[in-house]
């Protein structure tokens, strides 16, 4: 439980649970807030002229054994070759530009692209791609209603992040206005924004990976998300030969 310093007339709501929220620390001018009920660590407002790096990607974010790695989780998550893969908060396009050389049917998503999600059909999509962006967005429940209305039944989000639990917020350099980083998710909002929108957590998360890796798969009445992807993967490889990734 982070400690509040500011009194109830600072509350904001909170973006992943809509619970209001006090202020717990002040960085660069900006007043985050952190929700008594999942922990999510958020500013309401982001000062544009402070941000320097937002949209310009990370120089981790585009190593190619990085983006295959990335694709294969996606893609043993979904259980089948995907079709139509949306890469969310593309920035300059190098991970959908990877994903288009590799085969993949991929369209990039920013908030200056042609295409946006209201574009895109119902049902439309196989997996969405979202590396170093939930950070970014200031209603991620809109995103992720979003995301459910364009997911095909079983359809994957592949996200990563890094998640505020158990840091020190004043050390925590991930915490800064300055790099765009507006709502910092806990393993706890992170699971009540997406089962409050229709997908399903995965049964673990790796901890101490540099990258916190989440799957979700849209859910369904009558078709759960695959529980064994490598067995499916195995027993659809007859019916479905076309190479997908190489
Ligand atoms: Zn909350």
């Amino acid at each position: 439980m982070t400690i509040p310093i500011s009194d109830d007339s600072e509350r904001a709501t909170c973006p992943a649970c809509k619970t209001a929220a006090p202020v717990v620390i002040v960085k660069k001018n900006h007043h985050y807030h952190a929700c008594p009920k999942c922990d999510c660590v958020f500013t309401p407002k982001l000062v544009s002229e402070i941000i320097v790096t937002e949209n310009n990607g990370h120089s981790g974010r585009h190593d190619q054994n990085q983006d295959a790695t990335r694709l294969k989780r996606l893609v043993d998550k979904l259980g089948r070759a995907p079709g139509l893969v949306i890469d969310f908060g593309c920035g300059q396009g190098e991970t959908t530009r990877f994903l288009q050389a590799h085969g993949v049917n991929t369209i990039g998503i920013d908030q200056n692209t042609p295409v946006q999600l209201k574009d895109l059909a119902d049902a439309s999509v196989d997996g969405i791609m979202m590396v170093e962006v939930i950070e970014h967005l200031f209603d991620p429940r809109t995103i992720f209603q979003e995301f459910n209305r364009i997911l095909k039944t079983g359809g994957v989000v592949y996200m990563e992040s890094s998640f505020a639990d158990k840091k020190n917020l004043a050390e925590w350099d991930y915490l800064d206005p300055a790099i765009g980083h507006c709502t910092l998710h806990t393993l706890k909002s992170m699971f009540m924004l997406a089962s409050e929108n229709g997908f399903m957590p995965p049964g673990s998360m790796p901890m101490s990976a540099v990258f916190q890796n989440w799957f979700r798969c849209k859910l369904h009445r009558s078709q759960p998300c695959p529980k064994r992807p490598s067995q499916r993967l195995k027993s659809s490889a007859k019916a479905s030969p076309t190479p997908w990734f190489h």
